[in-house]
């Protein structure tokens, strides 16, 4: 299977980490730092949301705090990698090149 990079229309083959053209990075499905983001915002989401719920409903608990938060990570995580899934991007890092 061959892709094209979008920058310099230069084939390469699927499974490259630059392109062979203009040495843009390829990225196939999301990019740690995508990942990481929307994980750390799932926490902070989940904690928050979590926390109100616990001090207007019930009585607020640390432990389970820390657990809506783990679970906010994780789904966070699961949609930031759904959301390039099958996706191959190019990330051009010298864009005068
Ligand atoms: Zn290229």
């Amino acid at each position: 299977m061959k892709i094209v990079c979008p920058h310099c229309h230069t084939v390469s083959n699927l499974g490259v980490a630059v392109c062979v053209g203009c040495q843009a990075e390829v990225v196939y499905g999301s990019t740690f730092s995508e990942v990481k983001s929307a994980a750390t915002f799932g926490a902070i989401a989940a904690g928050v949301v979590s926390s109100v719920i616990m001090v207007k409903f019930f009585s607020f608990s640390f432990v389970l705090l820390v657990v809506c938060a783990f679970i906010g990570a994780l789904c966070g995580r699961a949609w930031a990698q759904k959301a390039h899934l099958d996706e191959t991007r190019f990330f051009r890092l010298f864009l005068n090149k």
